[in-house]
């Protein structure tokens, strides 16, 4: 597993001073003490939220900072609390302490942990009356709100897979897009060793990109490659295949690793895929559209083709945007497919039905059915119609012929009662 890490000062807000002061300004000891207390100072809240899959947010902002607590005033007023701040972190973020310790572990959506605490408001002097003591004069000070630096973690599966011929330019590209540091050289075979990296999309998107290395050298045997990184590979929604736009014969190169992709040790060739024809950037504009035409003419008209340059960063944003978008898309086609699945809850006891064999014949109960078949005119042949429908629905009739029921098997509604009976 990939873990995404990055460091940000937290602080809770500092207490509000209490205060020295008296019910009558004028006469000291005659009026009494009445300095008010300060307020607490505000914690920092982090908040699971389904809605985030990046830490990115705490690569733009440096500092949490929870709201002071304000000072206390006369007339035993208290200080205003400062209000907490609450930052939302994707669901698996754990929060680390300077001391390595877990501050927070968070695995539920709207699940919230104080990470820093607000200092606590000072005492006010009309807190320190006593007997002896009738005109205290001192007041505390509000308490310094927690601060450390914490190490914000959230493990990852890469989403998007890098490929292409060595020197095509994978690494060049990772260490531009994200933030891992792959080795570059010009020369083949320069990638020994799997990259991942996080590229920020924006505030709200990251996706973790991979580096999958030679596949033209034989990696389809898996040759070198761990399974941890494997698995990585097998979950990515989209691959982006990088071309060299030197190469020559750039529409044999691009069948080529086609080809190799389906004799990857992990099936990569049904994934949607992402054309980038690279170092664009000192190409005549005629021989860069030259090598759009020949790629297009082997990879199909509906290709995603861009041309970018990962040395000076043409067009990366662009590419970017569709590769997140595409991702996106995949994950919520997939989310639609688990939906479609029949889901048989166990916990909406409605529309829960089960269907019993026994002597008389096949016994249907649970609350929603029963409830139509108390409804259903069983002398009338439409009536019983709609009651056959709504078992369609319900998915009764699917269990009744999986059980291969015989034509003329009574199915008989209700347990207790009796609601009615009918056949198949
Ligand atoms: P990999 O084998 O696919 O990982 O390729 P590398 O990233 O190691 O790059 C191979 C060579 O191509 C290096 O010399 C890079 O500097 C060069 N290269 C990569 N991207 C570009 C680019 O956009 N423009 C130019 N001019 N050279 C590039
Ligand atoms: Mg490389």
């Amino acid at each position: 597993m990939f873990v995404d890490k990055t460091q940000i000062i937290i602080q809770g807000g500092d207490g509000g001073n209490g205060v020295v002061a008296w019910r009558h300004e004028k006469f000291i000891d005659r009026g009494g003490p009445s300095g008010g207390d300060g307020g607490n100072g505000g914690n920092v809240i982090v908040v699971g939220s389904r809605n985030q899959n990046t830490l990115a947010t705490f690569r733009y902002q440096k500092e949490l900072v929870a709201e002071s607590g304000k000072p206390g005033s006369n007339q035993n007023k208290h200080g205003r609390s400062g209000k907490h701040l609450r930052v939302q972190v994707p669901v698996g973020t754990v929060v680390v302490n300077e001391q390595g310790e877990e501050v927070a572990d968070i695995t539920k959506d709207g699940q919230e942990v104080i990470i820093a605490k607000g200092g606590k408001g000072g005492f006010g002097n009309a807190h320190f009356i006593s007997s002896r003591r009738q005109s205290p004069k001192i007041a505390e000070k509000g308490e310094p709100g927690e601060m450390y630096e914490a190490t914000l973690e959230l493990k990852m599966i890469a989403e998007v897979g890098l490929i292409g011929q060595p020197n095509a330019g994978k690494s060049t590209l990772l260490s531009r897009i994200s933030n891992a540091k792959p080795e570059i050289a010009n020369y083949a075979f320069t990638t020994i060793r799997p990259n991942l990296g996080v590229a920020d999309i924006d505030k709200n998107t990251s996706v973790l990109v991979a580096d999958i290395p030679g596949l033209i050298e034989g990696a389809s045997e898996g040759k070198g490659l761990g399974d941890d990184f494997l698995r990585h590979v097998e979950r990515t929604k989209v691959l982006v295949h990088l071309l060299d736009a030197y190469q020559e014969d750039i529409a044999t190169t691009y069948k080529v690793i086609r080809e190799e992709l389906a004799a990857y040790k992990v099936d990569l060739s049904t994934k949607p895929e992402i054309i980038a024809i690279n170092k664009i950037d000192g190409l005549d504009e005629e021989i860069v559209a030259d090598q759009v035409k020949a790629v297009r003419k082997v990879a199909g008209k509906d290709a995603k083709i861009f041309t970018i340059s990962a040395v000076s960063g043409l067009n990366l944003k662009d590419m970017m945007y569709e590769v997140a978008n595409v991702v996106a898309q995949t994950i919520e086609e997939e989310i639609e497919e688990v939906d479609e699945l029949p889901v048989i809850s166990l916990t909406n006891t409605d529309e829960a039905w089960e269907v019993t064999e026994t002597d008389e014949g096949y016994v249907i109960t649970g609350r929603k059915i029963e409830r139509f078949a108390m409804r259903t005119d069983f002398e009338n042949e439409e009536g019983v119609a709609r009651l056959r429908d709504i078992m369609r629905k319900m998915g009764i009739m699917h269990e009744l012929e999986r059980r291969n029921i015989n034509l003329d098997t009574p199915i008989i509604f209700g347990d207790k009662t009796e609601y009615g009976r009918m056949t198949y």
